[in-house]
């Protein structure tokens, strides 16, 4: 047994430790999110979890862990014989550190080897040692875009496939995922979240006697780990032991017509999106009444399910914080219970509903109006961007001022390419040069690693004045050798991230600015789509500043934002700078590669606090050491100019452009834009 905190010895966290141990019943449930901030412990108990999962049979010598009852076909270190020997070990929780490699996770194919010796050598990665076990990724919500896509493939799938340059590799990969994250630190991708069958609030306890328990135990174990997981070992044991009789008696668990129609009904009113949630509303409640000893499913076990499966799947605002009402769900449990027996029947549908299959078929498809939709303005018959938002909802934020109604954004242009200098290494785009995987070739280098595209022509040519020396036969082939690999060097475009940072203040909207603002930004919000850039949004006004949309690659989310934004108040430019200096340095642990720019909107008139103006200079400061490159879109208008904008752009490092001169092309231009685009 392993010398880490005990799993039963962590105080609090019990929904924590239920999701964690209803998986370890049935992985089919699809794993953790662990939401909470930091010092919960939270962690701590994910990382105990391995010492109470059961033991695992491999194929001795596979590094696959292939199951010797059913040995994975494509297994890279097969086929293995019906009687390969096998041996027992413990269950694995394997760690996906944030900034891990794509070579790291999915493994890493040897192309050199593959070219100058014909073998094919394959290091397994990550996901092949998670295989069977548990796999954890601490600050989940930071993880790279690209290793998430890898990530969430090989979770659909139960496969890890790795191709390159035509040599592929596949094996299985079924582990329970589990991540955990602090929100305060960004929120997790809509596609990711869904992705988690579970996710749990984690909270350090409020009651003193608890956290006087906490502290207690920590010291104790720190005083002697060894001695500390001895008096633990009988709770481990006992946990371990009805994990196994929980998993022995699941196959066998009831799942009655009447309580699947609570799963449904409860599912349904909570308006979540889709069936995923009904079927991992099940398997939970199956596995909660497997764990509890029971034969059959229960209200209390739905209840329990719905309190972990449900939060992150109800319909909202984009971005908006997963939560869950009890006394909703007690409401929503005791009305499905009132009709249970019966069929539900939706009353004001229409005529013709009447089999049972049909009305089933609308409790989860056009049925429930979603009094929650988005508050976003109708696109009308041509689709986006949305016209004059003349009916665009305010969505007041709690705390911010009372606001001036929201400016009806301006005409849209087609804006004038504003690029990033110097040569990235980033994702495909259109917008900055960059080396990129695709894109013509310009030339041949040493691989720099071995994920590198293998130039052959540069190879052979590499190659080809060694032939005499390394005594190639008459008609024989070439003979290579690792030190002639070439690898291509291409140059195309990438996207980037545009972070839109933009000044909603009072000086801004009583010249009657906005409305031009929010249509140039707009402008430029739908260039950043036809260049496939990530986008985002800081707003500052009166108070603060505001992450108005986190970093995203929905277009339209951003647009929303804007036309609803409110505008008034003060200019607390410092507060903007400085906001969008936190995210992106999150976003640069994020996705690396992604190289910013900032687009600064305003007019440059700060105000609040001491010496706004100055406050602006130094909250600029770090960015242009950060290598930030940003450009400064300057709002300023009427017969005073100050000049204020292009001082910030000088502090910023960067560039200053007019509002009037954002525009690439005349006004006719834009309808062709809008076309492409819709
Ligand atoms: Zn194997």
């Amino acid at each position: 047994m392993s010398d880490g905190f005990p799993f039963s010895a962590v105080v609090g966290m019990e929904e924590l430790r239920l999701g964690l141990v209803l998986n370890a019943v049935s992985p089919a449930i699809g794993g953790v999110l662990v939401r909470g901030e930091k010092g919960t412990a939270k962690s701590t108990m994910v990382r105990a979890l391995a010492a109470i999962l059961p033991d695992v049979a491999v194929v001795a010598g596979c590094r696959f862990s292939c199951d010797p009852a059913d040995p994975d076909p494509s297994c890279p270190d097969g086929p293995h014989e019906a009687e390969a020997p096998s041996v027992t070990r413990a269950a694995r929780l394997v760690e996906l550190p944030v900034g891990a490699s794509e070579d790291r996770l999915v493994g890493a194919l040897d192309i050199e080897r593959a070219l100058t010796e014909g073998v094919k050598a394959y290091e397994p990665g990550l996901l092949a040692a998670a295989h069977r076990g548990v796999l954890y990724v601490d600050e989940v919500n930071l993880l790279h875009d690209h290793l998430v896509d890898l990530l969430l493939d090989a979770a659909a799938l139960g496969t890890c496939y790795v191709e390159r340059d035509g040599v592929s590799v596949r094996h299985a990969a079924r582990f329970l995922l589990v991540g955990t994250m602090n929100p305060e630190e960004g929120e997790l991708r809509p596609q990711l979240l869904d992705r988690f069958g579970l996710t749990v609030e984690a909270a350090a306890p409020r009651n003193a006697a608890l956290r006087g328990e906490v502290v207690r135990r920590r010291l104790a174990y720190d005083d002697g780990p060894g001695r500390f997981a001895e008096t633990w070992r009988a709770a481990e044991a006992g946990l371990a032991a009805r994990i196994v009789a929980a998993r022995a008696l699941l196959p066998g668990v009831v799942l009655s017509d009447a309580t699947l129609r609570q799963v449904a009904s409860v599912c349904a009113a909570f308006d979540v999106d889709g069936l995923r949630a009904d079927l991992v509303t099940a398997r939970a409640a199956i596995a909660h009444a497997a764990w509890e000893g029971r034969g059959e499913v229960t209200a209390v076990d739905v209840r329990a399910a719905a309190r972990l499966a449900l939060p992150h799947r109800r319909r909202r605002q984009p971005f908006d914080a997963p939560q869950l009402d009890e006394e909703e769900l007690d409401r929503a449990l005791a009305g499905a219970g009132e009709d249970s027996g019966d069929d539900p029947g939706p009353d004001d549908d229409g005529p013709g509903g009447g089999e049972p299959e049909a009305s089933h078929e609308t409790t989860h498809g056009q049925g429930a109006p979603a009094p929650r939709t988005e508050a976003a303005p109708d696109p009308g018959p041509d689709g986006r961007p949305p016209g004059p938002a003349a009916e665009a909802p305010a969505q007041p934020r709690p705390g911010t001022a009372v606001a001036r109604p929201p400016a009806a954004p301006g005409p849209v242009f087609r804006v004038r390419r504003l690029e990033i200098p110097g040569t990235g290494t980033g994702a495909a785009g259109r917008r900055s040069r960059a080396r990129t995987d695709s894109g013509h070739v310009t030339g041949s280098r040493r691989p720099p690693d071995r994920a590198a595209r293998i130039h052959v022509p540069a190879t052979f040519a590499a190659a080809a004045p060694h032939q005499v020396a390394r005594g190639r036969a008459p008609g024989g082939g070439l003979l290579l050798r690792p030190d002639d690999l070439r690898a291509a060097r291409h140059e195309g475009r990438e996207s980037n991230l545009v972070l839109f940072v933009v000044d909603a203040s009072g000086s801004m909207a009583a010249r009657a600015r906005m409305g031009a603002v929010k249509g140039a930004v707009l402008s430029l919000l739908l260039d950043a789509y036809q260049r496939r850039d990530k986008v985002g949004m800081v707003t500052f006004r009166g108070g603060g500043a505001e992450l108005a949309l986190p970093p995203t690659f929905s277009v339209e989310a951003a647009a929303a934002r804007l036309s609803a934004l409110p505008t008034g108040g003060r200019t607390p430019l410092a507060a903007g700078l400085l906001r969008a200096g936190d995210l992106l340095r999150a976003e640069r642990i994020r996705d690396p590669r992604r190289r910013p720019l900032l687009v600064l909107v305003t007019d440059g008139r700060a105000t609040g606090g001491a010496d706004p103006v100055a406050s602006a200079h130094r909250a600029a400061a770090p960015l242009a050491a950060a290598g930030v490159h940003s450009v400064v879109v300057d709002c300023e208008s009427g017969p005073v100019r100050l000049g204020l904008a292009a001082g910030l752009a000088q502090s910023l490092g960067g560039a200053v452009l007019r509002l009037e001169h954002l525009a690439a092309a005349p006004l006719a231009d834009s309808v062709r834009v809008l076309r492409e685009v819709a």
